[in-house]
């Protein structure tokens, strides 16, 4: 047995230090890109100036003029920037979910065998504080919005209890998510009866759509569809 725990022990520290390998080959592989394109950045940045001086110095733009079209050009280029999913999505304004005191009052457990935990598929972004702790995992391919697994629920939900398995952890939307009169997910057609509203799906499948549908995240999804 002894022999036995020697072997184990060795294999999870060339486990472990696998992982710091890889770990640190990614980190190097980031950094070389930061400063790459910290450079290309700088460069372009200094003929950017050196033209705005030029075009200044022989009368033909104003500052002003060109303050002005900066800050349209500048709403457009975030506009698509957030279409296409290239930035970072947080809680924002955000609030301590351990001190939270706005948690719904809902009797979800009378009602999981209906709603089938239906909440726990809609798509939101992870706080600071869930990101920094480490337990919540997230969408590699879109940060920070929480991870769902290829059927579309939270990869945190106990697929067979429909229960959260980081219940003390959850986020800050998951306490207070009230399917009784959220405006914007209508879970019920009639709550009090317990009648889904049959729409709903539908308005997962589009609402995700929309969200997931950076290349990265696409990509992993339909591999993930074929299995
Ligand atoms: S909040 Fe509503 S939809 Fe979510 S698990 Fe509870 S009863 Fe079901
Ligand atoms: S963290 Fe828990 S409550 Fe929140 S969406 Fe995931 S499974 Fe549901």
């Amino acid at each position: 047995m002894k022999w036995n725990k020697g072997i184990m022990q060795k294999e999870n520290q060339n486990g472990t230090q696998e992982l710091m390998k890889d770990i640190a080959k990614g980190l190097l592989y980031n950094h070389a890109r930061i400063n790459a394109n910290t450079v290309k950045t700088l460069e372009a940045t200094s003929f950017l100036y050196a033209l705005v001086e030029l075009l200044n110095e022989k009368g033909l733009i104003s500052i002003d003029e060109l303050d002005e079209r900066k800050k349209q050009v500048a709403e457009r280029l975030v506009k698509v920037f957030i279409e296409s999913g290239i930035g970072l999505l947080y809680q924002d304004p955000e609030e301590d979910k351990y001190t939270f005191k706005q948690e719904a009052n809902v009797d979800c457990l009378s009602r999981l065998h209906i709603c089938k935990s239906i909440c726990c598929k809609f798509p939101f972004a992870l706080s600071k504080q869930d990101v920094e702790e480490g337990i919540i995992r997230w969408e590699f391919g879109r940060p920070y919005l929480i991870a769902h697994n290829p059927d579309g629920y939270c990869s945190h939900l106990d697929g067979k209890t429909y229960k959260c398995t980081v219940r003390d952890h959850r986020p800050v939307p998951c306490r207070g998510f009230n399917c009784q009169d959220n405006e914007k997910w209508h879970v019920w057609l009639d709550y009090n009866k317990k009648i889904l509203n049959p729409e709903l799906k539908e308005q997962i499948g589009q609402g995700n759509d929309k969200i997931y549908s950076c290349p990265a995240t696409k990509f992993k999804r339909e591999a993930n569809d074929e299995k």
